[in-house]
């Protein structure tokens, strides 16, 4: 079983009324910074949208922390785990 297909029976409970990961002012910080969140997140959360800005959508999330160790203090104003029964829940490991 390949990781894709351990990934698709994976379920995920979105907390809608409480991100668990914030970002800051991204408009301040430049491309390089940015693009350490787009290449890092394995989960494909971190977009440049047509603008050049930065899109995020927290669901989706695997709570690995990649993006907590890249951008803590710059990108990223909070990270937290979501709150309980919330967030990933991994089937096969
Ligand atoms: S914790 Fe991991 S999967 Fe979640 S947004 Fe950050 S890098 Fe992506």
């Amino acid at each position: 079983m390949n990781v894709e297909a351990k990934l698709a029976v994976d379920r995920f409970f979105v907390d809608e009324e409480d991100a668990h990961i914030k970002l800051g002012d991204v408009s301040t910080l430049d491309r390089a910074t940015l693009e350490l969140l787009v290449r890092g997140c394995p989960a494909g959360l971190y977009r440049f949208n047509d603008q050049g800005g930065l899109d995020f959508d927290y669901a989706g999330c695997f709570e690995c922390g990649t993006c907590y160790v890249l951008a803590h203090g710059t990108a990223i104003a909070s990270w937290e785990y979501p709150r309980g029964e919330m967030g990933i829940e991994y089937r096969r490991g």
